[in-house]
């Protein structure tokens, strides 16, 4: 009888599973057990969570490490996921254009269009004609009432803005009540004697005007080369409560288009495919199907796309102790997204979405030291450590532990850094493959999107369901359920939405509706993991044909998801293939596959 621990050192996990062997072979199942990953997979800092989770697990069954007789390493896939955004283009006003934001108390309501003026001017500016006037804090709101009621018997004041946060106050005095933006902290950058409009919604709706580049060019008469030079002004303002929009002089405004860089694709005929990244990345996938095979990918050097490629490589390089030169980049998950940019010009933090191109790539090189990891744990355990067997055959082996599956059997591994598949048939046949993107891309593209830098919040946001806090007493869920509280929720929550996670209720401190994170996290999970699943199987299907695939076990931490498996499924069934989430060992859920392979196939039982 002896025992042996299976480890996986995964991207972002590692996992442990105690099995003992009998002589006959037969295996017992005792014990597992998890942490997250120390340091880069495929370093010797691995050892310090290797060691913690096989403690954790032997501690279980009253053992503890020098009682194992084994331990099995995955020989991990030498492969690396990395992930990195570009933006196609990048507007840039030079000089202050617009102001919008979303002040609590903005006042009276429409819009106004005149020349800036500053308050203390107002008796000095030509009669009768529109003026929109700039009020700093040192003008009190009674003063600044009384001079605009006095100044509007020969001028007409359209709008005002504020540098303090007394929009109302001030028009509460007013004879005439006009459109006040309050709440500007940059006052002094507003340029006056310039035209400008002030827009102010009605209560609970947003703006109509600033918002739309043709009203903006209505209102200040542009042409249409000045025209699209206001679409981002314009696209930054949108879902804003107040905003002003201030014409500039011409020729202050420029377009800058960043190089995206373009990509070349290598097969191993040494044929190269072009295509640019500003083609967006349906062309870039759409390419990169009809390639059987890709033996690198490079960017062109000098743009972005080039630099983020180098980069991947570099790092691997460092890893493996390899020359940059053996590194390639074997596949690359193309997405298009939107990140939120600042608009340069803009005096409140204004933020446009520019189009943008995402990508992760699988990064190849010979060999990952796994070896030495194993000398290094051996020397620190004093136990016999073996690397042992291709990760996608063990996961394999693992899943099928789950209930009611049988050969020939497909696996998707849905992890943090990659998606793998492989398939195993009633002769032992393995074919596998590692693909760029998985859980951790889902997360970066969820944080640009939602433009939340906060990488647990948004991690968060991914793994479990939103909810509005509608009073202290109840919440209402995404899916329309309403809960309610015997006792007072914390006001800190009233009316924000909050993510529900299994312990707490998070709020998102930020300006979002329930309604687009909903429908931004599940956008993301279809274009990575919908999308992998496509093009995994495709890969290890039976001549190229996922038809010839009958059942797929997902495993893996992001098979835990609420709702990828749901929409994995829900793709797959159309052409007849059943998905499920895999059960390991009737108890570990989609965890844990590797490692249960890797207990099984000690002694050479299975290969
Ligand atoms: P690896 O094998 O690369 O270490 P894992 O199989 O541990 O990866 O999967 C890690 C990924 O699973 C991460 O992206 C993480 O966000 C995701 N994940 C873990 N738990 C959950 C969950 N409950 N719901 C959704 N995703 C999850
Ligand atoms: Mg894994």
């Amino acid at each position: 009888m002896v025992l042996v621990g299976g480890v996986d050192i995964g991207n972002s996990t590692t996992e442990v599973c105690i099995g003992q062997v009998d002589d006959s072979g037969k295996i017992h199942f005792c014990s597992s057990a998890m942490t997250p990953t120390t340091g880069t997979k495929g370093t010797i800092h691995n050892i310090v969570g290797i060691k913690d989770a096989l403690t954790k697990a032997l501690e279980k069954i009253q053992k503890d490490i020098s009682d194992l007789d084994e331990i099995r390493l995955n020989e991990a896939a030498p492969v690396i996921g990395d992930t990195a955004m570009e933006t196609i283009t990048e507007t840039i006003i030079t000089e202050s254009t617009m102001i919008g934001h979303n002040p609590y108390t903005p006042s009276g309501e429409g819009f106004g269009l005149g020349t800036t003026v500053c308050i203390k001017d107002l008796f000095n500016v030509e009669p009768g004609k529109d003026y929109i006037v700039v009020i700093p804090r040192v003008v009190t709101y009674e003063e600044a009432a009384f001079l605009i009621n006095e100044a509007s018997k020969r001028i007409n004041i359209q709008g005002a803005i504020l540098e303090a946060d007394e929009a109302v106050l001030v028009n509460n005095r007013l004879n005439r009540k006009i459109p006040i933006v309050d709440e500007v902290k940059l006052i002094e950058k507003v340029p006056l004697g310039v035209e400008a409009v002030v827009e102010v919604a009605g209560q609970g709706k947003t703006i109509r005007y600033l918002s739309n580049p043709y009203e903006i060019a209505t209102l200040f008469n542009l042409d249409a080369e000045e025209t699209k030079y206001v679409v981002p002004v314009a696209k930054s303002l949108i879902g804003n409560r107040s905003a002003v929009v201030i014409r500039t002089p011409k020729g202050q405004v420029e377009e800058r288009i960043i190089k995206a860089g373009a990509l070349e694709i290598i097969t191993p005929n040494h044929q190269m495919i072009h295509v640019d990244i500003d083609e967006g990345a349906e062309k870039i996938m759409d390419l990169t199907k009809e390639i059987e095979e890709i033996k690198d990918i490079k960017g062109e050097p000098g743009t972005n796309v080039g630099g983020m490629l180098n980069r991947m490589k570099e790092d691997l390089a460092h890893l493996t102790d390899r020359p940059m030169e053996e590194i390639c980049i074997k596949d690359i998950l193309a997405v298009d997204t939107l990140v939120s940019n600042p608009v340069e010009g803009g005096l409140a933090g204004e933020v446009s979405l520019e189009k943008a191109v995402a990508i992760a790539a699988m990064v190849k090189a010979e060999q990952l030291p796994m070896e030495k990891i194993a000398k290094k744990l051996e020397e620190e355990v004093k136990v016999k450590v073996k690397v042992a067997g291709v990760e996608a055959v063990m996961a394999t082996l693992g899943a099928m532990t789950t209930p009611g599956t049988k050969l020939p059997l497909a696996i998707l591994d849905l992890g943090g850094g990659s998606t793998d598949a492989a398939l195993i048939d009633e002769d032992g046949w393995v074919r596998s493959v590692h693909l760029a993107g998985a859980g951790g891309f889902i997360t970066m593209l969820m944080a640009s999107e939602l433009g939340i830098e906060d990488r647990t919040l948004v991690e968060e946001i991914k793994k479990y369901p939103v909810a509005k806090v509608e009073s202290l007493f109840h919440i209402r869920m995404e899916n329309g359920e309403v809960i309610f509280y015997k006792e007072p929720l914390n006001p800190k929550y009233f009316g924000k939405v909050v993510v529900l996670t299994d312990k707490e209720m998070l709020p998102i401190e930020k300006n979002i509706a329930m309604e687009k994170i909903v429908e931004i996290r599940r956008q993301v999970k279809k274009k990575v993991f919908v999308t992998n699943a496509i093009r995994a199987l495709k890969k290890i299907a039976p001549f190229s044909n996922i038809k010839n695939i009958p059942n797929v076990v997902l495993v893996g931490g992001s098979a835990l998801d609420f709702e990828i498996p749901d929409l994995i499924l829900e793709e797959l069934s159309k052409i007849g293939i059943i998905v499920g989430r895999g059960n390991i060992r009737r108890i570990e859920g989609p965890r844990n596959a590797v490692a249960t392979g890797l207990v099984m196939s000690y002694g050479g039982l299975v290969k």
